[in-house]
């Protein structure tokens, strides 16, 4: 199945070609199309299999779509990761992935200092990327404007799990809109995430590879 058959944006088509990508991983095939229609998705797969670009494509053709309506300004994706490292490679993908589009795109995470994360939140940011920890120390000091936010992604939601985040996680998602695309990828399919599932999606379609 090529690219092109999924419903990207053409200027997210190239940049995908200019990566050098030629078909969709099995991840991406499924749910790429589930994503763009706009309901919420839970998706079992482990690192390697592509799923950083099964979600950050459709969102980025969403938010692609969005441009020239005049909401640009304000954050309508919010990516969660249990680490700086998966922080950065989830920003270093969606920079490429991104790379004809004007979208802006914010990084958060503990372990150095505040003042430029709360700067970038100021300016605005159409894509953050956090860690739950200092996301929830920032929003604390009410930094960060969720009120249009329309995509939330929990990536890696097993491992934020077992690294304690989940009080840091529910109180972020407390101060999102209700109404949203909620999606979520974890290695395995436990009860503590079919809990999670239960409490931030609505009938989520489920993606196994
Ligand atoms: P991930 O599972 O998201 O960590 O991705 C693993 C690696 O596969 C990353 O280095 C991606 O750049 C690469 N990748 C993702 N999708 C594709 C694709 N369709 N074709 C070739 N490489 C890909």
């Amino acid at each position: 199945m090529p690219f092109r058959s999924l419903g990207l944006d053409p200027r997210i088509l190239q940049a995908i070609q200019e990566a050098g990508y030629t078909e969709p991983t099995p991840i991406q095939a499924a749910a790429i199309p589930q994503i763009l229609t706009g309901q919420d998705l839970i998706g079992i797969a482990q690192t390697g299999t592509g799923k950083t670009a099964a979600f950050t494509l459709p969102i980025l053709t969403h938010l692609a779509s969005l441009q020239g309506q005049g909401r640009m300004r304000s954050t309508k994706a919010l990516i969660l990761a249990p680490t700086r490292e998966l922080v950065a490679q989830i920003k270093d993908n969606i920079d490429a992935y991104a790379k004809h589009l004007p979208l802006r795109v914010a990084m958060i995470f503990g372990g150095v200092g505040e003042r430029p994360q709360i700067q970038a939140l100021r300016d605005g940011a159409d894509i953050i990327i956090a860690t739950p920890g200092r996301l929830i120390d920032l929003m604390g000091q009410r930094h960060g404007n969720f009120s249009n936010l329309e995509c939330l992604v929990l990536d890696e939601a097993d491992r934020m799990l077992d690294m304690g985040f989940l009080p840091s996680i529910k109180r972020i998602v407390k101060a999102l809109p209700s109404r949203r695309q909620t999606l979520m990828f974890s290695a395995t399919l436990s009860r503590e995430i079919e809990a999670l599932t239960h409490e931030f999606q609505q009938r989520p379609k489920t993606v196994q590879i």
